[in-house]
């Protein structure tokens, strides 16, 4: 893990050692220090209505999916908003601005993670929008004959847009070690051209090993690209130090939810794909009979109009992110999770899923099942009896659940920069409560999800709770 430097100080590890902790998981006494939020996030103090009419602060326990925008970056987009204005299309100052702020955004972006000076920096919608990119843009010709190889435990993101050409699932193995000696061996077995694997595991919060799988695939003769989704909100990247080809990432996981995400990497073959999107912006020139002469990347894979706001928002992130002072991120999210973990694992029947015996590093991201109890029905209490937000499901991540034996699902809770010790303290004590004495309101299902028989919880005035019951998503993030 060398070369993703944690975000981490010196003062940090020195109380760690005073605390008597370690950055690992395997801490069972109650971490008592309290922990506050590192950055002001909106929503931070939000009210959450309770079943029988209690209302108590929202902990947002679900960042995983999507993080709450920083107040920075809410900040930026209200003071760029009067300007903005069409990009690449327009002569009006205010178009001229809006371009700029595009184009200074994609180097802030790039600068963040570290690029290399001749990597393309894609602006996409997210992170699944970003690997379905680079899927098409993978060549056939060349060694390995455009063959993927991929973990099995992977989100459906990093997984499904590779089943669509030539690739191999690998087995995930019981230690990190024997995973790498699969890969190696799969990969001296029949070369591959790309291997994708994710930094972080959306399920555990295990860190994978990417230098040593670059180390591996280049030596093989493989690209590898990196999901960067769990990674980038947790940990600095410097793309440059870790080798990896390619890193894709969302901005709404970063503290910056308008709608932006990137593909950062090499441009021969962004250059020599097929365009993404193909229209205007993405050319050079036209001919009477619809001939293009197709711009170079980026430009190549962002035709339409451009998401201005939301570079500009995923920018500004990356700004106060890079702000912070070394490992302070890390720190604050190793106090935390390693509260929440010791909290999670006395309580009876609570399980927290880890994907590898020998794994000593996971970021703010906690799966866990408790025993006898349905995962969506256990997360319909916490937000109707104690106004906390988890996610439940199986994580867009099938492959993995079913080799973690996770039949039914289980729940995740995950934090960052606006978390607090509180939100963990919370969790711990309505799970002990459910365990102990049961819940405290009926729960049936309807459409597919647990809710509370008598819901009385209001919404709030401008958005009325949808009747539509024709959406409900069977695997979410
Ligand atoms: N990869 C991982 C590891 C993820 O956790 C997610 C989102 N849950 C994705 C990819 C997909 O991200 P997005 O929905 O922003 O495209």
């Amino acid at each position: 893990m060398s070369t993703i430097t944690p975000f981490r100080s010196v003062d940090a590890c020195s109380a760690d050692r005073e605390n008597g902790t370690t950055g690992a998981a395997q801490v069972t006494e109650p971490i008592t220090t309290p922990v506050g939020p590192l950055l002001p996030v909106v929503g931070g103090t939000l009210q959450a209505p309770l079943v029988g009419g209690r209302v108590v602060r929202h902990v947002n326990l679900d960042y995983a999916a999507s993080a709450p925008a920083l107040q920075a970056v809410a900040d930026h987009v209200t003071e760029v908003l009067p300007y903005y204005a069409s990009v690449h299309r327009g002569a009006g100052y205010a178009s001229q601005v809006s371009t700029n702020l595009y184009e200074t955004a994609r180097t802030t972006i790039a600068a963040f993670v570290g690029a290399r000076a001749d990597d393309v920096t894609v602006i996409t919608r997210n992170t699944t929008d970003a690997l379905n990119l680079l899927a098409g843009a993978v060549p056939t010709t060349g060694p390995g004959g455009g063959e993927v190889l991929v973990l099995d435990l992977e989100h459906h993101a990093n997984l499904l847009p590779w089943t669509a050409g030539p690739h191999r699932v690998l087995p995930t193995a019981d230690t990190v070690g024997q995973t790498l000696d699969l890969l190696e061996a799969a990969l001296i077995e029949r070369p591959a051209t790309l291997v994708a694997v994710t930094g972080c595991s959306n399920v555990t919060g295990e860190l994978l090993p990417i230098d040593r799988i670059v180390a591996l695939a280049h030596a093989h003769g493989a690209r590898v690209v990196v999901d960067g989704a769990q990674l980038v909100p947790h940990r600095r990247v410097d793309l440059e130090t870790l080798g990896a080809d390619y890193l894709a990432f969302s901005g709404h996981k970063l503290y910056a939810p308008f709608g932006a995400g990137v593909l950062i990497g090499r441009r021969d073959w962004l250059d020599a794909a097929a365009p993404y999107l193909a229209g205007g912006g993405a050319v050079r020139s036209v001919s009477p009979q619809g001939q293009a002469d197709w711009a170079p990347a980026p430009q190549r894979h962002e035709g339409g109009t451009p998401n201005v706001l939301g570079a500009a928002a995923l920018a500004a992130a990356c700004r106060a992110l890079a702000a912070l002072p070394e490992g302070a991120l890390e720190a604050h999210e190793a106090a935390l999770a390693e509260r929440l973990t010791a909290g999670l694992t006395a309580i009876a029947g609570v399980r927290v899923l880890r994907v590898w015996d020998d794994s000593t590093e996971r970021v703010g991201v906690i799966g866990f099942t408790v025993a006898g109890h349905d995962p969506g029905r256990v997360a319909a209490y916490l937000s109707a009896e104690h106004g906390i937000g988890v996610r439940d499901g199986k994580f867009c991540a099938h492959p993995l659940l079913a080799r973690l034996d996770v039949t039914e699902g289980a729940l995740r809770a995950s934090f960052g920069v606006g978390s607090r010790s509180e939100d963990a303290d919370r969790l711990i004590a309505a799970l002990r409560e459910l365990v102990t004495n049961g819940e405290g309101t009926e729960y049936a299902l309807s459409t597919g999800r647990w809710a509370p028989v008598a819901d009385s919880r209001p919404a709030p005035a401008w958005a009325p709770w949808s009747t539509d019951t024709t959406t409900v998503a069977p695997c979410l993030g």
